[in-house]
């Protein structure tokens, strides 16, 4: 706290971490003063635009979100892109601290020939697309019938999910319209995920991976010689529970009779297979992978032999990385802004006074939405000494143009177009109301706006 005011925060980027932060700050007995800018017209971050619209229970936390933010102490500013619509700088001048909580929002790199084919995929686009994300286009071709997914996580369950399941199976969700429409022409038959390494090595987590076993009229297929297990496999088993319920759903999977499969479409996982190109004459007309075994610590190396199963499409889901924002250092390697314990450090290897990270920008695109809590304690925590110490102080000279109204008035005073948490919950109760007059016969809670434009519209009344 400075000597006559309460500290002036900002966060950026209104996802779990932002939300977090912010409160783990209101309750830490400093005086202070919140505003938490979003580029997004709706908060919530990727628990509303990656999470998959089929996990209702995991949506669920945005109602401990929801609660956070109508408290009304944590004063949202939406539709405002920090490094477009206002600068680091500028924020610095308005804030005594501007914590960095911007996520991750576009697929890792993935350096294999063919990978310019069309019909190669960003997973984390397929997914910005079927979530309703407002700043990617509206269509999607959904033409192919054999599909691949490069990647053994969480997002490449989901992707391989979504491509199967029927568009009636989705109705009760949130998807919106023009997803609900390009998904009726899906033509999708058969979608081959493929991971380097063995079952024990694969990134599932136990309930997403049982969850693909009950998908209606979609069967999944595993192949014996997939089945691989070395000492490194054999201890992962033993320390994780996680590693071995996967595993064991798995060996289920092997041993389900063949007469059994009945469905329309399939998903087949293949392990210990390395994606080696992507195949095709200016579209993609196969996956190439080469055949890998364990080397005993859990690792793969390549055998020579390789394999090319005939796919129209591929879908790269091999890790989210984040964007950098500009006048903020960024590590172009690991795709995170460079901090020790979320303290932002410039060029020079020092903390850049009054800068913090946290969530997924601060420590990578890994963990579940609980992380980002623990993540924020520490972050919040480093702030709260930095503060006691005394050193924190917005840049600007005079008091008047420091903190919210002196913000606001600089927003508007450039023409920019800002949302509120009052105009979020006109947009939240909108979509509800849409959910409510569906008359598809299934009942829905609510159905996405995703035009950028008219949920500001909506957002300012
Ligand atoms: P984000 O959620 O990405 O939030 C960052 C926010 O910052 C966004 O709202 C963004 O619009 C905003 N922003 C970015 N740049 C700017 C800027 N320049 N100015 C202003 N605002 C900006 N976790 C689970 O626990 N369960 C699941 O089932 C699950 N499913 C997932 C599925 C997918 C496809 C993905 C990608 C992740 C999933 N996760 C899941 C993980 C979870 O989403 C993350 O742990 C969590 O969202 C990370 O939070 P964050 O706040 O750091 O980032």
């Amino acid at each position: 706290m400075t000597d006559s005011r309460p500290l002036s925060v900002a966060l950026v980027g209104a996802g779990p971490a932002g939300i977090y932060a912010a409160d783990i700050l209101s309750k830490s007995g400093l005086e202070v003063s919140i505003d938490l800018f979003e580029r997004l017209p709706a908060p919530f971050g990727l628990v509303r635009y990656g999470v998959a619209p089929d996990h209702p229970r995991i949506k669920q936390i945005v109602v401990a979100l929801y609660k956070i933010l109508q408290r009304g102490d944590i004063r949202l500013v939406g539709n405002v892109e920090v490094g477009k619509d206002v600068s680091l700088d500028e924020l610095q001048k308005h804030y005594d601290a501007v914590i960095l909580s911007t996520g991750s929002d576009r697929d890792a790199p993935l350096d294999l020939p063919g990978v310019d084919l069309d019909g190669c995929y960003g997973g984390a686009d397929f997914v910005s697309w079927y979530d309703g994300h407002p700043d990617v286009p509206r269509t999607w071709p959904l033409d192919a019938e054999q599909v691949a997914v490069i990647g053994a996580g969480n997002v490449a369950l989901d992707v391989a999910r979504m491509l199967t399941k029927h568009v009636e199976d989705l109705m009760p969700t949130e998807i919106p319209e023009n997803v609900a429409e390009g998904l009726r022409s899906n033509r999708v038959t058969d979608v081959h995920l493929f991971g380097r390494r063995g079952p024990a090595q694969a990134k599932f987590t136990p309930l997403e991976l049982r969850e693909l076993g009950q998908v209606p009229d979609v069967d999944v297929l595993v192949y014996d010689e997939d089945f691989q297990f070395d000492e490194g496999s054999e201890e992962a088993i033993r320390a994780s529970n996680q590693t071995k319920q996967v595993v064991k759903t798995l060996i289920d999977w092997t041993l389900k009779d063949k007469d059994e499969l009945t469905a329309s479409r399939r998903i087949h996982l293949h392990f210990l297979h390395r994606p080696a190109e992507i195949v095709g004459d200016g579209r993609v007309e196969a996956l190439r992978t080469e055949r890998t075994e364990l080397t005993g610590d859990g690792n793969a190396r390549g055998t020579g032999e390789f394999v090319d199963t005939p796919v129209q499409a591929v879908y790269r889901a091999v890790g989210y990385f984040s964007s950098p924002i500009p006048g903020v250092p960024f590590d172009e390697i690991r795709g995170v802004i460079p901090n020790i314990e979320g303290r932002v450090l410039g060029e020079d290897g020092e903390w850049m006074s009054g800068l913090y990270a946290t969530g997924w920008v601060k420590r990578g695109p890994v963990g579940l939405i609980g992380s980002t809590k623990s993540d924020a304690r520490q972050t919040i925590g480093h702030l709260v000494e930095d503060a006691e110490a005394g050193r924190l102080q917005a840049r600007a000279d005079r008091a008047d143009e420091i903190g919210h109204d002196a913000m606001l008035a600089a927003l508007e005073a450039n023409g920019v177009r800002y949302t509120t948490w009052q105009g979020w919950e006109l947009l939240d109760a909108f979509e509800q109301q849409l959910g409510s007059e569906f008359n598809g016969g299934t009942t829905r809670e609510r159905i996405k706006v995703v035009d950028r434009d008219t949920m500001t519209a909506i957002s300012r009344g």
